[in-house]
C-alpha cells in the first residue's frame, strides 16, 4: 500500500456458470478484499468466444489499478480444449497470481522469484507451519498436474525432499506411496488413498475436493453414526478428498476436506495479489 499508495488489486475472470467455480470465486474475492485489497469481478457468458475471453485479459493487463489476475478455470467447453492454455499464456507474468504461465513455471523449476501456483503454495505453507520436516524426507506425490502435482513437486525438491512423482500408469503405487514420508495425493478420485498406501506416522496432503452423491460411495467412506452420514441424508451430497478418512488412523497427520489445503489455497491468492503488486513496483527488474 505505501509503495502505490493504493491497495492491491485483483482482477477475477469468470466465464460461464460452473457452480462449483462460483463458490471459489466468492470465496476469492471475499477474503482478498476483507484483507484489504480491492477485488473486481469480470464476468463472462458461457457462449463467450476464446477471443473475447483474450481480449478481457489483455485490457486487464494494461489497467495500471489491476496487480493480479486471476482467470478461473474450467473455461467454458465452447472455448475449445486450449482454451485455458491460450489465456494464460496471454496473462501478463507479473500478474499472474495463479502461477501457470510458462514464465513463471520456468522461474519455478530454476528456484527463481516467481509466482507459484496457489494450491501448492498452501501446502507448503501447511507443512512448514506444522514444522514437518522436509530435508532428506522422502515425499510422494500422487498427481503430475501443471497446477498440482508438478508444481507441487518442485517445491518440495527445492526444500531438499527427495521426491517421486507417481500418475495413473505408475506400477505398484501403494507399495511406492507407502515409503514416503509426506505423501500429497492430487488425483481427483474420492478416498482413493487408503491405509494400505499410507506408511504408519507419515505426513499426508489431500489436496482432492470430491463431491459424493452415492449413497454407496458415502457407506465406503464414512462410517454409520458419522456426522457425514448424517449430512448425506440431509442434503444429498457430502464432499471427501482423495485420501480414505481412516487414513487418520495410521497417518502422523492428516489435512481435512474440507478445510484443509482450500482454505490455504485461497490464502495464497491474497499472497500472490501483494506479491504481483510490489513485482509491478520493480517492473523490468524482477523478470
Ligand atoms: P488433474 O485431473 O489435472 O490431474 C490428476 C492427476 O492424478 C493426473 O496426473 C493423473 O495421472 C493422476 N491420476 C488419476 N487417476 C490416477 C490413478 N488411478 N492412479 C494414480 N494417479 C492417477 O487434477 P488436478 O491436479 O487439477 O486436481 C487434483 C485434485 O485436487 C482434484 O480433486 C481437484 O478437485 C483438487 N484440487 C483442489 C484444489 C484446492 O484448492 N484444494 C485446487 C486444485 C485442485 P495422469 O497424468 O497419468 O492422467
Amino acid at each position: 500500500m505505501q509503495r502505490h499508495g493504493r491497495p492491491p488489486g485483483l482482477g477475477v475472470v469468470l466465464a460461464g456458470n460452473n457452480p462449483a467455480s462460483e463458490v471459489y470465486v466468492r470465496n476469492k474475492l471475499k477474503t482478498v478484499t476483507e484483507a484489504g485489497c480491492r477485488a473486481e469481478l469480470f464476468r463472462l457468458d458461457v457462449e463467450a468466444s476464446i477471443d473475447a475471453a483474450l481480449a478481457l485479459v489483455r485490457q486487464l493487463n494494461e489497467n495500471d489499478a489491476v496487480d493480479g489476475i486471476l482467470v478461473q478455470s474450467p473455461l467454458p467447453a465452447g472455448m475449445g480444449a486450449d482454451a485455458e492454455q491460450r489465456v494464460f499464456d496471454t496473462i501478463d507474468p507479473l500478474k499472474d497470481v495463479d502461477g501457470f504461465h510458462p514464465l513463471n513455471v520456468g522461474l519455478l523449476v530454476q528456484k527463481r522469484q516467481a509466482l507459484v501456483a496457489c494450491t501448492p503454495l498452501g501446502c507448503i505453507e501447511l507443512l512448514e507451519r506444522e514444522s514437518i520436516p522436509l530435508r532428506g524426507k522422502h515425499a510422494v506425490v500422487i498427481g503430475r498436474s501443471d497446477i498440482v502435482g508438478k508444481p507441487m513437486a518442485m517445491l518440495l525438491l527445492h526444500r531438499d525432499a527427495t521426491v517421486t512423482v507417481c500418475h495413473s500408469r505408475t506400477a505398484n503405487l501403494a507399495e511406492v506411496a507407502r515409503t514416503a514420508d509426506v505423501l500429497v495425493a492430487a488425483i481427483g478420485r474420492p478416498a482413493f488413498v487408503t491405509r494400505d498406501y499410507v506408511k504408519p506416522g507419515a505426513t499426508v496432503i489431500d489436496v482432492g475436493i470430491n463431491s459424493l452423491t452415492a449413497r454407496a460411495e458415502v457407506e465406503r467412506c464414512f462410517t454409520e453414526g458419522s456426522r457425514k452420514r448424517a449430512q448425506f441424508a440431509e442434503k444429498g451430497s457430502v464432499l471427501v478428498g482423495d485420501v480414505h478418512p481412516n487414513v487418520e488412523e495410521v497417518a502422523g497427520a492428516l489435512t481435512p476436506v474440507p478445510g484443509g489445503v482450500g482454505p490455504l489455497t485461497i490464502a495464497m491468492v491474497l499472497r500472490n495479489t501483494v506479491t504481483a503488486a510490489e513485482l509491478r513496483k520493480d517492473r523490468g527488474r524482477a523478470v
